[in-house]
């Protein structure tokens, strides 16, 4: 069924990943499909290797001490704990769940950061002795702290005290000023037990001038807790690194164009609800613009900020790292007419796809894959939806306009999801079995190489 309509379907494709496009174009996509007979997600290593060396260097360029964390709750695959072990960086973990997989993966122990609210003692315990950072979220967590480390007698705990920031004063975590002061005294009194490292903040958005301010603001904060004798040398800047899915003239046009009358029963989205899927500087550049900002009242950039203190800037960043290091791809099982358009029905959940649950849609263009190579081309517009018997149950409402017609048996991609998308929601729903997770590791060869994520038993 072909479909004209008056005015332009919207489109947001995305910026071209020619690791993503060998796997297609190798046939790799299709023989794993039929191999693993469901959905996959297959992970590009790679990307993720080069974008944490393009941040490291953005440091180094800098002239920075600094370390970075990758924060693991982004994606739980294996391979990107390894692949952050061997590239020289932490790891960013929130439950002794996490913590157990990044030892486990080579991560050294003093190269783990500890972050979230209210860890139970059995997180902090692992944490002091393993010689993990500790990004203390309260006073009474600090407390838990120092009686573990004291009555433990391993070694001191080490902790960087989480600040609020002035600019999101309804955020439930970090500590105010006062309690920030509090905090400084009790780890004074705590004496060897307590080594205090520093501070941290983890902001959401992705504006870099609060970050910018907050950070110049916990420098000084170090400064002053020196001159009470504590050590006070590193800072962590949390995560928050934006990334550009699609290039800026696509997403503008996007936001202009698109209508209620665009998606499946005229579900209509909040524009300001949706991720930016374009940012004027992205990931390692935008670390290096937030280096470059002078925040409010300084003459300097914070880069010399932290230089002239002597401090070393810590960051967690988590989709930043994954851009473009994976994708997701479902098999069409169904294909139905609607009033001028196609409902779409592939063999998983939107819960691969975790956008829709935060009342939003992960609108990069998913692509395409005809068994047909010769197929027709034209336009023919759809929506998707998920093997599940939830009427809400869509991976994308938006009737995309794809190029050929869809047919059962065709693979339908959804690119650049390894950061939140492919698996911070996943469940066996339906009793649905999880969508593997191929590792490609060589795309540098002719035919690219495969393995799974982690031996399933
Ligand atoms: C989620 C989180 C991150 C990672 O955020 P990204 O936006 O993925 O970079 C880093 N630090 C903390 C404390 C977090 O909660």
């Amino acid at each position: 069924m072909e479909v004209t309509v008056a005015g332009p379907w919207p489109t947001l494709p995305v910026l071209p990943s020619p690791a993503a496009h060998q796997v297609v174009d190798s046939g790799l996509a299709a023989e794993l499909a039929y191999a693993l007979g469901g959905p996959f997600h297959f992970l590009l290593p790679d990307a993720f290797a080069a974008n944490l060396v393009a941040m490291q260097d953005v440091l180094t360029g800098a002239g920075v001490d600094g370390f970075v964390y990758y924060a693991k709750k982004a994606n739980k695959a294996a391979v990107f704990v390894e692949r952050a072990a061997t590239g020289g960086a932490g790891v960013d973990v929130s439950s002794t769940a996490e913590l157990r997989e990044a030892l486990g993966h080579g991560v050294r122990g003093e190269h783990l950061m500890v972050t979230g609210p209210a860890k139970d003692p059995a997180l902090l315990r692992l944490a002091i002795t393993h010689s993990a950072t500790i990004a203390v979220d309260a006073l009474d967590e600090l407390d838990r702290i120092i009686s573990l480390a004291l009555t433990g007698r391993v070694r001191p705990a080490r902790v960087l005290l989480r600040a609020m920031s002035d600019t999101q004063p309804h955020s439930r975590f970090g500590m105010s000023d006062s309690e920030l002061n509090t905090a400084l005294e009790r780890c004074l009194r705590a004496g060897d037990a307590i080594r205090m490292e520093g501070f941290s903040f983890h902001l959401s958005g992705y504006a870099l001038q609060p970050r910018a301010d907050l950070a110049a603001r916990l420098i000084d904060r170090c400064l002053k807790a020196r001159v009470m004798g504590l050590e006070a040398s590193r800072i962590s800047i949390g995560g928050g690194l934006p990334i550009s899915y699609a290039d800026a003239r696509s997403w503008h046009t996007f936001l202009e164009a698109h209508h209620p009358a665009h998606y499946h029963a005229g579900k209509t989205f909040r524009s300001d609800g949706f991720y930016p899927y374009h940012s004027p500087v992205a990931g390692a550049d935008a670390l290096a613009a937030l280096l470059a900002t002078r925040p409010e009242g300084s003459e300097s950039p914070l880069s010399e900020l932290l230089g002239d203190a002597g401090i070393e800037l810590l960051l967690e960043p988590g989709r930043a790292l994954l851009d473009r290091a994976g994708a997701t791809v479902f098999r069409i099982q169904g294909v139905k007419d609607r009033d001028g358009y196609q409902i779409l029905t592939v063999d998983g959940t939107s819960l691969s796809l975790s956008e829709q649950w935060f009342n939003s849609e992960y609108l990069p263009d998913p692509q395409l894959i005809p068994q047909e190579r010769d197929a027709p081309t034209g336009v023919f517009p759809a929506s998707i939806g998920a093997a599940t018997c939830l009427e809400s149950d869509m991976l994308t409402w938006r009737k995309i306009a794809f190029p050929h017609p869809p047919r059962i048996g065709d693979l339908l991609l959804y690119p650049n999801t390894a950061g939140y998308q492919m698996d911070s929601n996943e469940s066996p729903f339906h009793d649905l079995p999880l969508p593997p997770k191929v590792v490609i590791d060589r795309t540098d060869r002719a035919r690219p190489r495969w393995r799974l994520d982690r031996h399933f038993t």
